[in-house]
């Protein structure tokens, strides 16, 4: 189903449902029937970093149960306050590493765009729990040194959007976006890094259809997904539009301790995406990020489901198993 475009003097449905996302932590608790001992832990750390869920994404949380792997994902607690060794604010070095305003180019070929802060869920793990957006993003009305930067250098073929969520941005403010940098002769794609279409399917709007495939970039859209019970019905049927659309669909996710750390459930989302017409692509180990600590999976357990994987599915369903780290220029393999 495509959602249709609202008259411009009407909220669309997705900034409606966006604006209703659950953010008050005894609200949380409440909806999902959750026992309320663990309550003042939520809320000491949603202060550090914020709850928020959509309400389509809370109802897929099975009511009641404190190790769902969904609500895992979602539910600010105490673990997040305990400091661990070598779990640091900016795992990455990502600050150290701008070209311009919101620019990351440190890979050939490819450069990221930091285009916004916002996100429709806030993650527990993310790696950016602790960035400061507000330097360091490429804000609308602020694009300019982004764009020369782009402009400038003609080996950049592929311009990745990320964030936040650059879905979090309005179709009018995205649409501008992709009228500059389709301006940009030597770009060849557009990729996108998106949770949206899946905790937000109404996000994928004819307007963003439209700004998708006018142009002469060919749209990628890299999704988030970590577990096959967050392919919604309503996730499906976006992602089902993206696709018939021309919008190639990849997905990473992230291995996460008590979420995904099983070969069987992994092989089943891999399964689960392809059904979705989603490629799997890469499983990320956990960025040290302080507040995640109790999410990580060691080296060794991750070499042991990943090999079980791969006897599992087909070697077009196998993710990459990569960890992110600030020294290559590429996603270092961990086999
Ligand atoms: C992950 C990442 C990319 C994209 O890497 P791919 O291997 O092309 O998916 C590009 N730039 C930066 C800085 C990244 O962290
Ligand atoms: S940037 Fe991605 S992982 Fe981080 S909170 Fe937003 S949607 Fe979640």
């Amino acid at each position: 189903m495509v959602h249709r475009t609202e008259p411009a003097w009407q909220t669309p449905v997705w900034q409606q449902a966006l604006s209703s996302a659950l953010t008050d932590v005894d609200e949380l608790f409440e909806y999902l029937q959750l026992d309320k001992s663990q309550l003042p832990a939520s809320i000491a750390a949603a202060e550090k970093f914020r709850l928020r869920v959509p309400r389509s994404y809370a109802d897929l949380i099975t009511k009641g149960d404190p190790g769902d792997p969904l609500l895992l994902q979602i539910l600010p607690g105490s673990e997040e306050l305990r400091k661990a060794d070598g779990f640091s604010a900016d795992p990455l070095e990502e600050l150290a590493k701008h070209q311009a305003a919101g620019v990351i180019h440190k890979y050939q070929g490819r450069a990221l765009l930091i285009v916004t802060g916002a996100c429709a869920i806030n993650c527990r793990y993310c790696f950016r729990r602790h960035y400061p957006y507000a330097e360091a993003s490429a804000h609308q009305g602020q694009w300019q040194p982004a764009l020369e930067y782009l402009h400038k250098n003609k080996q950049i073929s592929e311009v990745i959007l990320s964030g936040g969520d650059p879905l979090a941005l309005h179709d009018g403010t995205l649409s501008k976006l992709v009228d500059a940098l389709q301006g940009i002769p030597h770009l060849k794609r557009l990729r996108i890094h998106s949770r949206m279409p899946v905790v937000l399917p109404e996000r994928v709007t004819g307007e963003l259809l439209d700004l998708l495939t006018r142009s002469h970039l060919q749209p990628v859209i890299v999704l988030h997904i970590n577990h096959p019970r967050e392919l919604s019905e309503a996730a499906r049927s976006s992602l089902e539009v993206l696709n018939a659309h021309g919008v190639t669909l990849l997905n990473q996710s992230v291995l996460l301790k008590n979420i995904n750390d099983e070969p069987a459930l992994l092989a089943r989302l891999s399964e689960t995406l392809f059904s979705a017409r989603v490629i799997p692509y890469y499983l990320h180990m956990l960025d040290r990020v302080q507040g995640a600590a109790h999410f990580e999976v060691s080296d060794a357990r991750a070499r042991e489901i990943y090999q079980q994987l791969r006897e599992m599915v087909p070697g077009y369903l196998l993710p990459r198993l990569v960890r992110d780290n600030s020294e290559t220029a590429y996603k270092l393999p961990i086999l």
